[in-house]
């Protein structure tokens, strides 16, 4: 059994079978077998099950935000908007089967005529900081292409995963069109990687894995996507509204603890603005609302496990001063209190690692270049934001910024009808949009002759 604990309380919440080897095999057999009849479901009846799924979503979205709160430590309001998205992301690839369209092209002796066809069973294997939110991303348009799916959630957090199983049956899905396995990634996702019946394998979790992973499916040439680390940066420049950028990078870091893929970690400020915009960072991180998850109130909650508070710990006392500290209670849970380090040499290695916590490390620049030059001086490229007045330095240094995703005066990073994903070792392909779909599909061109010879 996988006893589940609540980062909050160090309680275990649940208890779950822990699948293995042979679990992930029969996982594989069912998506293999249910995979005929799946794809060869009409489009629109195809896309009529998927919103009856969003429905049934939608009616369990109190439930799973709670149950997904408590078991990733992660604020009740935050839980509530990624199960919104859940929805939307389901209503949204309903919209695909039937607009999975091919071309015809002008060829000699006949009609030439492409088709996006279903891959087969795909693996999913997900992380545990927004699981159930990035398991849809990847869940929905597989299936909508026609696919049929193993999903493997992380370990820590796999009690939602399960209730999309659960709830998928009862809203209509065909049985064996979704698999859930709940087991260690060293043996259920490895087995994944290397399954001759797998077709394709998206992953979102770190580059470390993921290099792994990337490695295995070569094996069989199987198609892969990866969604992987960043150590995004947070460009401020001196012309930028100084207390909206400050009132909002506390968070564009410190959701979910800093443990997301896309937090702003590396705040990169104009010097002439150090001392304004520290102030008015310090009363933002001060004023930050940290405790328990299941409170309205709360902006940030524990960390995931006493392994990552470990973690991230060892990344302060190491280069650069802790410059401002925010709140966290005593007690039990995996406290660990929003820390800002400055000012910090894009060297130091808080400013080189993905720190998975809540961690930001300031680090001063003078001017556009050497802006750009810093915020590119990573082996990551997945997020980033740019904060200035000036409408054409922003869109200058968004195109020269080397990740997959850029907002400007805003730190969002993703949304259910655009593209996401990495460039650099940040990841490989894109989620989300209609982009997802060309991960999830196979062009197939079929010449009819209508000439002799
Ligand atoms: P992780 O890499 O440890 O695990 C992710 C998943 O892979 C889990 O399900 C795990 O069981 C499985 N896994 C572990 N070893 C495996 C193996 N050898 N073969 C196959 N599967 C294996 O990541 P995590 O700690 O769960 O999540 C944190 C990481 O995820 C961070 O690096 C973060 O940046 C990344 N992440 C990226 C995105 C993105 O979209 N780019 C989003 C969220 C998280």
């Amino acid at each position: 059994m996988i006893a589940v604990v609540e980062p909050a309380t160090e309680q275990v919440m649940a208890e779950v079978p822990r699948a293995g080897v042979e679990e992930t095999d029969a996982a594989v057999a069912a998506a293999k077998a249910a995979f005929p009849a799946w794809r060869a479901v009409a489009p629109g009846d195809r896309a009529a099950i998927l919103r009856a799924l969003a429905a049934a979503l939608e009616a369990n979205a109190g439930e799973l935000a709670k149950l997904e709160a408590r078991n990733a430590g992660k604020p009740i309001r935050d839980a509530r908007g990624e199960m919104a998205m859940v929805v939307e992301c389901f209503r949204y690839y309903a919209g695909a089967p039937e607009r999975l369209l091919g071309r015809t092209i002008p060829v000699a002796g006949g009609v030439d005529m492409t088709f996006r066809e279903p891959l087969g069973v795909v693996g999913l294997i997900t992380p545990w900081n927004f699981p159930l939110v990035i398991a849809s991303w990847k869940v929905a348009p597989g299936l909508a292409a026609g696919n049929t799916v193993v999903l493997k959630p992380a370990e820590l957090t796999p009690l939602t995963a399960l209730e999309l199983e659960r709830i998928a049956l009862d809203a209509g899905l065909p049985k064996g069109v979704l698999n859930v396995i709940a087991g260690p990634g060293s043996v259920c996702g490895k087995r994944l990687v290397e399954h001759p019946d797998v077709a394709k394998i998206a992953f979102t979790g770190s580059t470390e894995v993921g290099r792994g992973i990337a490695a295995g499916a070569a094996q069989t040439i199987k198609r892969v996507t990866l969604e992987l680390g960043g150590k995004s940066a947070n460009v401020i420049f001196a012309d930028a509204d100084l207390g909206a950028a400050a009132a909002a990078a506390p968070l564009a870091v410190f959701a979910n603890s800093g443990q997301d893929c896309c937090a702003r970690s590396r705040i990169l400020v104009e010097r002439s603005a150090t001392d304004a915009f520290m102030s008015e960072l310090e009363r933002a991180v001060k004023a930050m609302h940290v405790g328990d998850p299941l409170s309205e109130e709360t902006e940030m909650g524990p960390l995931i496990s006493a392994d990552q508070r470990r973690a991230v710990a060892s990344y302060v006392g190491d280069d650069a001063p802790v410059a401002i500290r925010g709140p966290a209670p005593d007690g039990p849970g995996f406290w660990y209190p929003p820390t800002v380090l400055a000012p910090v040499s894009n060297s130091d290695r808080a400013a080189r690692e993905e720190v998975f916590g809540p961690i930001a490390c300031v680090i001063p620049f003078d001017g556009e270049p050497e802006a750009i030059t810093l915020a590119n001086d990573t082996i990551y490229g997945l997020s980033g934001s740019v904060w200035t007045r000036d409408g054409a330095k922003a869109l200058r240094v968004a195109r020269a910024i080397e990740t997959g995703v850029v907002s400007i005066n805003s730190n969002t990073s993703v949304r259910v009808t655009t593209p996401f994903g990495g460039f650099k070792q940040s990841g490989v392909g894109r989620e989300l949009g209609p982009d997802a779909l060309d991960h999830y599909t196979e062009v197939k061109n079929v010449f009819y002759a209508t000439e002799e010879g």
